[in-house]
C-alpha cells in the first residue's frame, strides 16, 4: 500500500492510473477503523481496480470539541488493518493539505430540507463541515465509485444531495453498504471503543433490540404507541434520546401519520453515558 500525504502526489498517481483506463474506488474514513471499514473496502476492491482510502479526522465537522479532542486515533493498526485487507492507497492528509485556504470562510451549500431535521439541528455545521471535506476528498482522489456505510443514514443522503449540486452524477457512482453490527447487534463504530465493556456488551445493544422490536410489530394503526414503547425500552436502560423516529426512508421527511405503504425507516440518535451513537433500520422497504 503506498501512503500519500500531499493532494498533489496523489493526484499525480490517479491521473497516471486513469489515462491507463484503471477504475477508482474510494472509501472515506476518520480512521480507529473497525470491520464496518473493513466491508467497505473490500466491496470497493470488488467493484473497483484501484481502493483508495482516506483517514481524515475532519474539524469542521464536529460541532463538540470535545468530542473532536476524543476522536479515537490507532493510526499503526489503521495501516495494518487496510494493508492485510488489499487496500491501495492511503490518503494520509493534515488540515492544511485538505483546507489549503484555512478552515474559516467554508463553502456553504444548499442542502435544502434534509439539513433541517434529526443531525441537522442536533449537530448545527456538521453537515456543511461533511459536505466541505468530501468535495476536497472527491476532487483530490477523483473517484469513479466511492463508498459510504448506511450506519450514517442521514449522511448518504446528504452525500447524494452533494453530488447533485456539484453535476458530478455522471462521473461518480455512489454506493451505500449495510452496516456491520457486533453480534449483540451494536452498529460497530470507532465512537465504541469509548465504550465501557459493560456499556458495549448489555446497555448500547438495546438500540438494535428497539428497532428490532419496532420492525416486527409495527403497523399503520399503532405506530404512536409502539414508537413510545421501543423508546421506553432504551431509556430503561439508562440511555438518553436526541431522537428516535420515524422517517421517509427517501426524503427523511418525519412521518406523523403512516399509511403501512410509504418506504419507513427508524433513525436514532443517543447517548450512552457521554458517547452520542446513531443508528437506523428500515421498517418498511
Ligand atoms: P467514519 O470513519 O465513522 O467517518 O466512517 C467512514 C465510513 O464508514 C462512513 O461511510 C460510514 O458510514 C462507514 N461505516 C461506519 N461504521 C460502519 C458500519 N458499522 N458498517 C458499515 N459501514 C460503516
Amino acid at each position: 500500500m503506498i501512503i500519500y500525504k500531499h493532494k498533489k502526489d496523489l493526484l499525480n498517481y490517479v491521473s497516471t492510473q486513469k489515462l491507463q483506463g484503471k477504475i477508482i474506488g474510494f472509501v472515506p474514513t476518520m480512521g480507529a477503523l473497525h470491520n464496518g471499514h473493513i466491508s467497505l473496502i473490500t466491496t470497493a476492491k470488488n467493484e473497483t481496480d484501484i481502493v483508495i482510502c482516506s483517514i481524515f479526522v475532519n474539524p469542521t465537522q464536529f460541532n463538540n470539541k470535545s468530542d473532536f479532542e476524543k476522536y479515537p486515533i490507532t493510526i499503526d493498526s489503521d495501516v495494518d488493518l487496510l494493508e492485510s485487507n488489499g487496500c491501495d492507497i492511503l490518503y494520509l492528509p493534515t488540515v492544511a493539505d485538505i483546507y489549503d485556504a484555512g478552515i474559516e470562510n467554508l463553502h456553504h451549500y444548499d442542502l435544502g430540507a434534509i439539513e433541517t431535521v434529526y443531525d441537522g439541528p442536533s449537530r448545527p455545521g456538521h453537515f456543511q463541515g461533511v459536505c466541505n471535506v468530501v468535495e476536497r476528498l472527491f476532487r483530490a482522489t477523483q473517484p469513479n465509485k466511492a463508498y459510504f456505510g448506511l450506519k450514517d443514514y442521514q449522511q448518504c443522503m446528504v452525500i447524494k444531495k452533494l453530488v447533485t449540486i456539484m453535476q458530478w452524477e455522471h462521473q461518480l457512482e455512489l454506493h451505500f453498504c449495510e452496516t456491520l453490527r457486533e453480534t449483540t447487534g451494536l452498529a460497530m463504530s470507532s465512537r465504541n471503543m469509548r465504550l465501557t465493556a459493560e456499556q458495549r456488551e448489555n446497555i448500547a445493544p438495546i438500540i438494535y433490540e428497539a428497532m428490532s422490536y419496532l420492525k416486527q410489530l409495527i403497523s399503520s394503526d399503532n405506530v404512536d404507541s409502539q414508537l413510545a414503547h421501543a423508546r421506553n425500552m432504551v431509556e430503561a436502560k439508562g440511555l438518553v434520546i436526541d431522537y428516535f423516529d420515524i422517517a421517509d426512508a427517501t426524503t427523511l421527511a418525519p412521518i406523523a401519520n403512516w399509511d403501512g405503504e410509504k418506504s419507513i425507516v427508524c433513525l436514532v440518535a443517543a447517548f450512552c453515558g457521554e458517547v452520542r451513537l446513531i443508528d437506523n433500520m428500515v421498517l418498511h422497504k
